[in-house]
Parts: structure tokens; C-alpha cells; sequence
């Protein structure tokens, strides 16, 4: 399958995902690299890795993703970002059972997000 991400082809793309990393707002990335909000938030929640994000850098990304879904113009919107901020969760829970020693697989993560909410 072809690689169709503006921004896994940009030029400056470790750039970007230190922005990202950072917490510069979306719109100010976008403007600075010519890139679209939309394909950095699908960048941000599909192709970069979030292994060095720290629990508090981590509840602030999903807090901001739910923001974001709280302000949508439209319930597609909303649901979208909703799954955006799932997968992040479903991810770090992923890892975090990882690092603490259980193998757990992926559908026994599910289960245990779907229990612990
Ligand atoms: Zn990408």
C-alpha cells in the first residue's frame, strides 16, 4: 500500500514532530510547514510513536483531543475524535502492560480499558 501521509513524506518532519511533541497548537504547525491540521492529527494519532510520552505529557494530549471533540461543528467530527483519543488510551494501556511484565494480548487490553471505564 502506498505511503499517502503529507507529513511521514515531508522534508521536515522530525521538525514537525517535535512541535507535536511539544504542544504547539495544530494551526501554528500547519501555517509554519504548509501542511493541513488534518493530516497532522492523523499523523499524530497513526504513524508517530508515542513510547516516550510521559503520563502527564500523555493526559494532556488526550485531554486536548477531547476538547477538541467537545467543540466539533458536526457528531461525524466529534465520533472521530473520539476513536482518535480511544486508540491513544487503548495504546498507552497497551504499553503500559507491556512494561509491567504481563503479557497481555491486545483484545485482553481492550477488555480490561472497556472494564476500568
Ligand atoms: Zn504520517
Amino acid at each position: 500500500m502506498p505511503q499517502t501521509c503529507t507529513i511521514c513524506r515531508h522534508p521536515e518532519r522530525d521538525d514537525i514532530e517535535a512541535e507535536l511533541r511539544d504542544g504547539i497548537p495544530y494551526r501554528d504547525i500547519a501555517r509554519q510547514h504548509h501542511v493541513s491540521k488534518d493530516a497532522l492529527s492523523r499523523h499524530r494519532a497513526n504513524h508517530m510513536s508515542r513510547h516516550t510520552a510521559t503520563g502527564l505529557a500523555a493526559a494532556r494530549e488526550i485531554m486536548a483531543i477531547l476538547d477538541k471533540a467537545e467543540t466539533s461543528t458536526t457528531w461525524n467530527l466529534t465520533l472521530l475524535t473520539i476513536r482518535e483519543a480511544r486508540r491513544y488510551v487503548e495504546e498507552l494501556m497497551k504499553l503500559n502492560l507491556t512494561v509491567s511484565g504481563s503479557r497481555v494480548a491486545a483484545p485482553d487490553a481492550d477488555a480490561k480499558l472497556k472494564n476500568d471505564l
